[in-house]
């Protein structure tokens, strides 16, 4: 797929784990370059829908477009390969960094380069050092994630989700495990990714941010869509009563 082909296009998407439907009838799409904010309350399915974009997680009915490639329903949503390209230009990075432990900033952000594309170690770290660059954190390449801060990780995450080149990033509640300052420097990463083009579809908490920097922002509730407009509309003139409700819990 090249960039110009991708969209994230959801059709009809049902959930269910055991008799609990956790996504009924999902349909919604993402443009090229677009930033979409997901918000509502816990349990609502938010996760869910992130890991059934790229394929984590398997549905019972509805596709889900990622450029050309097609997830389908079933155990198996895609051929491995197809897998493999979809979480190549989608990226997802984690509220809990998902860091491996053991490896540096900087090997944690070639491990992929090198083991699934069979980048050449010197290139990946040169491009791994420009990444660190980009994210701020030029002068911690060396570090371990323990002796990072929650911000410093995030970034070092985003960094590993950047050096696999993808089009588009799912993020969930990256910085809900942060302290104020220390989201601020990874809101402004996402910023600036989103000013480069990224595609962006961010489930947050942060709704002064999804109000000021997303163009669509979309409510879920119980499994269902119930507002899909841009910040404006959904801020201050929601269509669903449980949207207000909602956004009076959270203000
Ligand atoms: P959110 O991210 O909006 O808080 P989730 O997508 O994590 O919501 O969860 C939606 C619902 O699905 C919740 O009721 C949760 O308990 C349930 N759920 C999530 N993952 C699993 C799982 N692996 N097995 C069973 N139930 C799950
Ligand atoms: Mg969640």
């Amino acid at each position: 797929m090249n960039r110009e082909e991708f969209h994230v296009q959801v059709e009809g998407l049902w959930k269910r784990f055991g008799h609990r439907v956790v996504l009924r009838n999902v349909s919604f799409h993402v443009a090229r370059g677009e930033t979409v904010a997901i918000i509502g309350p816990s349990g609502a399915g938010k996760s869910t829908l992130l890991r059934c974009l790229n394929g984590l997680c398997p549905f019972d009915a509805g596709i889900v477009r990622i450029g050309p490639h097609v997830l389908r329903p079933g155990k198996r949503p895609a051929p491995f390969a197809t897998l493999r390209l979809i979480r190549q230009r989608l990226g997802m990075v984690f509220q809990d960094f998902q860091l491996f432990p053991h490896l540096t900033a900087l090997q944690n952000i070639i491990e992929a380069p090198i083991h699934v594309n069979q980048m050449p170690r010197k290139e990946a770290e040169r491009r791994a050092l420009a990444l660190l660059a980009r994210v701020g954190m030029a002068d911690r390449g060396d570090a371990y994630p323990r002796e990072l801060s929650g911000g410093q990780k995030q970034r070092v995450a985003i960094a590993r989700a950047l050096a696999m080149e993808p089009f588009g990033l799912l993020c969930d509640e990256i910085t809900s495990a942060l302290d104020p300052e220390l989201k601020a420097e990874v809101l402004a990463v996402l910023e600036d990714l989103r000013r480069d083009g990224m595609t962006l579809i961010l489930v947050t908490h942060e709704l002064a941010f999804a109000q000021r920097v997303a163009d669509r922002v979309i409510v879920l509730a119980d499994g269902e869509i119930i507002e899909d407009g841009p910040p404006h509309q959904v801020f201050a003139a929601p269509e669903h009563p449980r949207t207000s409700r909602f956004l009076e819990q959270v203000a």
